[in-house]
């Protein structure tokens, strides 16, 4: 079983979730299944092997794949979290996405400038939330070796806000 036909077997669409009309996708079974797990971290960082020092994960579902990535290639994680929950000084930026506005902040120092970053998360919808998160990073002098997402809504047309870096998707639906 190839690692698309793993997540497209465990992945559950909820209807009208978090609010109606949202086809919501639930990837938590994917995370719970050992070899669908391992399948999709070792997927998501093998195009990008050799060109990163840290994986970076965005709250919170992205923390699940960027823990398991940075424990796969030997290196450090980070975590790009909403804000009010990191303790020391922050970068902050405001993030438009699918659901609505928020705000996500990076310790200014988890990484020396110049690193350079794998950011996982489990969705890309509009492409708000991985846009945000670049930012930070390049508000921190970190580069962004690029983006991997378990699934991608093409219609929403993230891709057109993370322009130049490389995105890799396992699914799209
Ligand atoms: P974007 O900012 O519009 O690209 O939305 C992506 C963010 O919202 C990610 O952090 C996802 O975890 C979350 N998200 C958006 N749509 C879904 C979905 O259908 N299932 C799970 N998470 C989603």
């Amino acid at each position: 079983e190839s690692v698309d036909e793993l997540i497209n077997r465990l992945l559950v669409t909820i209807e009208d979730f978090p609010e109606p009309g949202v086809h919501f996708k639930d990837l938590t079974p994917v995370f719970a299944d050992g070899p669908a797990l391992r399948a999709v971290v070792d997927a998501l960082v093998e195009p990008f092997a050799g060109t990163f020092d840290a994986v970076a994960g965005v709250e919170a579902r992205g923390f699940l794949l960027a823990a398991a990535a940075a424990y796969a290639t030997g290196t450090g994680v980070v975590t790009v979290r909403k804000a009010g929950k990191l303790p020391r000084e922050t970068y902050a930026t405001e993030s438009q996405s699918e659901y609505g506005s928020s705000t996500l902040e990076l310790h200014t120092d988890d990484l020396p400038a110049g690193s350079r970053v794998l950011v996982l998360d489990d969705v890309l919808a509009t492409g708000g939330t991985l846009a945000s998160a670049a930012e930070l990073f390049s508000r921190a002098g970190i580069s962004v070796a690029g983006f991997g997402v378990v699934l991608e809504l093409p219609e929403m047309r993230g891709r057109r806000r993370l322009g130049g870096h490389r995105v890799r998707s396992l699914i799209r639906a």
